[in-house]
């Protein structure tokens, strides 16, 4: 499809320590060629404008790994180069994620006059403490800091923080949100911590030597997290992000509203006129790909209509503002993607809204996004007209 609008992944793989809850594809590396980074990166994304002409860039989303650690010059070049594959919309909304750490912070007024426009800040927390078990290599202190200078330097700013971790109560997160809510943000990303396999938080869950909250207490903190916010005037617009109205991450909700995203560098996922690609995970056989096909794709394939209305299904349910379903059915050739009859009986029990054929979780039905989509996700086939 041509002509239509598109988003931008760009995937930094490194980072300075492995934090221990962490699965994203980041890696640590005592030393990192920019140079060559720059221009694999740029390859790679000369690869997808090829395949993509005529499209209207409408973000661009630096994410990582630990993309602050990124040369500005490197950021720059990027945008130099995308902006000129495709043509921008006015609007434009280029975020990259940052680490807090004074060295990073130091770097923000270059990355903003490389043409970022919004910056992602993982704050994680406020408590030393927490920073610690995180493993985070930053103190609370530079993390306020850090904020300070990204909210002069950036129009937009968002933090992240993670709760529901062991030992967090109703008062100590109300606290820390309170205060969250009270530093002048637009927008905030709360992630409840979850154990995900293949990390060194399974590792001592497994052991014994961390238990994580139980499933009671940290819906409770997400329910109090649903009451704070709404209350300041900054509701979730997806199950984890808030934000003011107007302010939402239009990069992500190109994710969630089933857009075409172009998706470069190492791990980068990407869908585009009904193709998903995948990218190397390592970022040496990223490299190398790089250097002998001028791509770094390790899998491209075409999503069937089932897939690709299951997808839309299921990313459209996180949103506040619910999905089509009708609309899924009728884009993709199918009589229903959902089944009907558990809708009504989950909608009678207060776990989902219906309008028409727009479906939208509640706040009940939200703290059981999966459990739901196992029951009403069904793709029906269209009934083939039989000729008498
Ligand atoms: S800084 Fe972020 S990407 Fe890097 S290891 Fe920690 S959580 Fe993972």
């Amino acid at each position: 499809m041509n002509g239509g609008s598109l988003a931008l992944y760009v995937h930094w793989p490194f980072c300075v320590s492995k934090c221990p809850y962490c699965d994203f594809n980041s890696h640590v590396r005592s030393s990192i060629d920019q140079d060559e980074w720059r221009e694999a990166l740029l390859a790679d994304l000369a690869h997808e404008a090829r395949l993509l002409p005529d499209r209207r860039l409408t973000s661009i989303f630096f994410g990582g790994g630990t993309p602050s650690l990124m040369e500005p010059a490197t950021v720059e070049a990027i945008i130099g180069a995308a902006t000129s594959h495709w043509s921008a919309a006015p609007d434009v909304e280029i975020t990259l994620e940052a680490n807090p750490n004074s060295v990073e912070a130091a770097r923000f007024a270059d990355l903003s006059a490389s043409g970022v426009n919004r910056l992602s800040l993982g704050l994680q927390s406020f408590d030393d403490e927490a920073l610690r078990f995180l493993g985070r290599a930053h103190s609370s202190r530079e993390g306020f800091r850090a904020l300070e200078i990204a909210q002069r330097k950036f129009r937009r700013v968002s933090f992240d923080l993670i709760y529901a971790l062991p030992g967090d109560s109703e008062a100590s997160w109300s606290a820390t949100l309170g205060q969250a809510l009270a530093l002048g943000t637009t927008h905030l990303s709360l992630y409840q911590l979850t154990i995900e396999p293949g990390t060194r938080f399974a590792t001592m869950a497994a052991r014994g030597e961390l238990e994580p909250l139980d499933a009671d207490a940290a819906a409770a903190l997400y329910e109090l997290t649903d009451a704070m916010t709404s209350n300041a005037g900054m509701p979730a617009y997806e199950i984890s992000n808030h934000a003011r109205r107007g302010q939402e991450s239009r990069h992500n909700l190109t994710y969630w509203r089933y857009g075409d995203y172009a998706g470069v560098g190492p791990g980068a996922h990407g869908r585009r006129g009904g193709m998903r690609t995948e990218r190397h995970r390592k970022p040496e056989n990223f490299l190398s790909g790089v250097s002998r096909h001028g791509h770094g794709i390790a899998e491209e394939a075409p999503l069937s209509t089932v897939e690709a209305a299951d997808e839309m299904l299921v990313m459209g349910l996180r949103l506040r503002e619910g999905v089509d379903a009708g609309a899924i059915a009728e884009r993709f050739g199918f009589d229903s993607v959902v089944d009907w009859d558990r809708v009504g009986r989950l909608a009678r029990s207060g776990h989902l809204e219906c309008d028409a054929s727009r479906i939208k979780l509640t706040a009940a039905g939200r703290l059981l996004l999966d459990h739901i989509l196992g029951q009403i996700a069904a793709v029906q086939p269209r009934a083939l007209a039989v000729a008498s």
